[in-house]
């Protein structure tokens, strides 16, 4: 897909999330690798409205090649990238019910949600908590780079995920089953449930050869 295509892609799939609830305001921010650098929707912009036009493209290093301001969050997509050579996008949203779940006390944070359904398992493997850092906080990219070689998720405590895809539309659909995991878990959370046991899990990874 080319750099246009791309651009079209994230004006699309940001206004899909934004429409269904799934980000609000001007939080969440969404980028592509590109062959020359990598596109990151601008800082303070609604994903139910952005400008293919105006989104910040950006170096490895960072720096602005055109475009507006990038998201104050960019650290965090680069932090993904530089660790995981083949994602080929990233999307991060302050979505409900995985925000919810990364205010919880007691979770395990190798793994914070159980494997509910095949899919979660599929689209998402295991699931690392990344303890709480301040918005801007270099240390959380650093903290972000530790899990990103083993993990193509991960759920930020008392913000939310961020996820990785080896393209947009990937990426997108697994940020979607963690919501919807989030959703069940949350449902559950005062019922007795059976979620998926090693067994069921092994056969996953063999049958869908997962690498986790
Ligand atoms: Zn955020």
């Amino acid at each position: 897909m080319n750099e246009s295509a791309l651009r079209e892609e994230i004006v699309r799939f940001g206004r899909s999330l934004f429409d269904r609830g799934l980000t609000a305001g001007s939080t969440g921010n969404i980028s592509v690798r590109l062959d020359d650098g990598w596109l990151l929707t601008p800082t303070n912009a609604c994903l139910g409205n952005l400008d293919p036009a105006r989104l910040a493209k950006l170096d490895w290093q960072g720096r602005s090649i055109s475009g507006d301001a990038p998201s104050k969050e960019a650290f965090l997509h680069r932090s993904l990238y530089e660790e995981r050579q083949d994602a080929g996008a990233i999307v991060h949203l302050h979505s409900t019910h995985s925000a919810a779940v990364s205010c919880m006390s007691g979770l395990d944070h190798a793994n914070c949600l159980p494997p509910l359904t095949a899919y979660f398992v599929m689209k998402i493997s295991r699931l690392p908590l990344v303890p709480y850092y301040r918005p801007g906080d270099p240390a959380l990219g650093v903290a972000i780079k530790g899990l990103a070689g083993k993990h193509s998720a991960v759920l930020l405590a008392n913000h939310g995920p961020v996820v990785s895809g080896s393209s947009l539309e990937a990426a997108v659909y697994a940020t979607e089953e963690l919501e919807e995991t989030a959703k069940l878990f949350l449902l559950l959370r005062n019922t007795a449930t059976s979620p998926l046991n090693n067994a069921q899990i092994e056969e996953l990874k063999t049958v869908f050869k997962l690498d986790f």
